[in-house]
């Protein structure tokens, strides 16, 4: 066998991100959006296709995209940056602010993505898990980040996988606290309707964060982008790969973020979609759902890995199987998906359920025996 020279020392307790590929009728496991581009504007993109230019690299910094952005935000071109999808930007984000003898604060359980580019970049992960009811241990944060030898502060805001929003209250007065770069990550802001945009003029610490996988339907293309000071922006420019977002995905962003209008419709349903799932898994006894202001849904049960088993193979509805994570031992998510979806859904957890029920008191009858 040829010998290897081998890789950076760092990455030896790394396995590589594995998205599993599983085949279901309804999959509701990414927090996707259910529905493809909507009609008309794949007409419009097709329709560019023939006058395309395949053969000619990108513009690098995504002018047309960026300066609608930027107006949309009542911002300059200068405050936006466009990336290969918001996880990108994270990655971005770690090699310009992190890297050995660095610090990210972290605030498990939440997007694991902040803690493998941290491994990746070398940077050192200062953890403060959160409460009990997944809530931010404010008083521990503010505590430790007071020491001033944070870099790197990410807070999602929804969390991704526990759907709550934090005290805005908590953010400032992080804000106030230090000069680190605060990344507050707004994935899911076109769902929960909150961000933290009114406060960027005060803090040119705070980075947003947004995606067009979640409420724009291009999970597909791979397209995020970020809204910050502009001196912070230069510096997210050294790092990255000049040609990270591809022509075409340029292309179709800028049309769809032209015609946003057009997705509220989605969007509202997605979010009545959530209060019902919601309510419906609320029905069911042992279930313990939180509260979310995304498009998806955290609960906990017992045996979730055998009921998430139970829903694959008996009602080929995939969801999100997160119980082996030590902070979130028992739980699930599942993504809002279409009215018909959800109800697959919550028809499959009642069946489940109640076959397990059977087989408990059964289980429980055999045992008196
Ligand atoms: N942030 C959070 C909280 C997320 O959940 C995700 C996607 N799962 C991302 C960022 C990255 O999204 P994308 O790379 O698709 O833009």
């Amino acid at each position: 066998m040829t010998p290897i020279h081998p890789s950076r020392s760092e990455l030896d307790v790394l396995v590589p991100y594995d998205a599993k590929e599983v085949k279901a009728d309804v999959i509701l496991a990414s927090n996707e959006h259910p529905l493809n581009l909507p009609g008309e504007i794949l007409a419009k993109i097709k329709s560019r296709l023939s006058n395309f230019d395949f053969n000619r690299y990108p513009d690098p910094t995504a002018h047309e995209l960026r300066r609608i952005i930027a107006e949309a935000n009542g911002l300059e071109s200068e405050n936006v940056l466009v990336g290969n999808g918001g996880d990108e930007l994270i990655f971005d984000l770690l090699l310009a602010w992190g890297g050995p003898g660095r610090k990210l604060l972290d605030m498990p359980p939440t997007f694991s993505m902040y803690n493998i580019d941290a491994q990746v970049t070398g940077t050192e992960v200062v953890r403060i898990p959160r409460l009990e009811d997944f809530s931010i241990d404010e008083e521990t944060v503010l505590e430790r980040v007071s020491q001033g030898d944070i870099d790197i502060i990410i807070v999602a805001n929804p969390n991704n996988p526990t759907g709550d929003l934090c005290n805005e209250s908590f953010l400032i007065d992080l804000l106030k606290a230090t000069d680190a770069i605060v990344m507050v990550d707004e994935a899911y802001f076109e769902f929960s309707r909150h961000t933290m945009r009114p406060h960027m003029a005060r803090y040119p610490n705070l980075v947003l964060l947004r995606t067009f996988s979640k409420a724009f339907s291009l999970a597909g293309l791979r397209v995020g982008y970020l809204l910050a000071h502009p001196d912070v922006v230069c510096e997210f420019m050294k790092v990255r790969q000049p040609y990270s977002v591809d022509g075409f995905s340029q292309m179709v962003a800028t049309l769809v973020y032209r015609e946003r209008m057009v997705f509220e419709s989605a969007i509202r349903d997605l979010i009545r979609g959530r209060d019902q799932l919601i309510h419906g898994l609320t029905m069911f006894e042992g279930v313990e759902v939180f509260p979310s202001e995304a498009n998806f849904v955290l609960f906990r049960v017992e045996h979730a890995p055998a009921l998430w088993r139970d829903l694959l193979q008996n009602h080929s509805v995939l969801i999100r199987d997160f119980s082996r994570s030590p902070e979130l031992a028992g739980c699930l998510r599942v993504t809002v998906g279409t009215e018909v979806e959800n109800a697959r859904f919550l028809e499959a957890m009642a069946d489940c359920l109640g076959h397990r029920r059977v087989s408990d008191i059964l289980a429980a009858g055999e045992s008196i025996k």
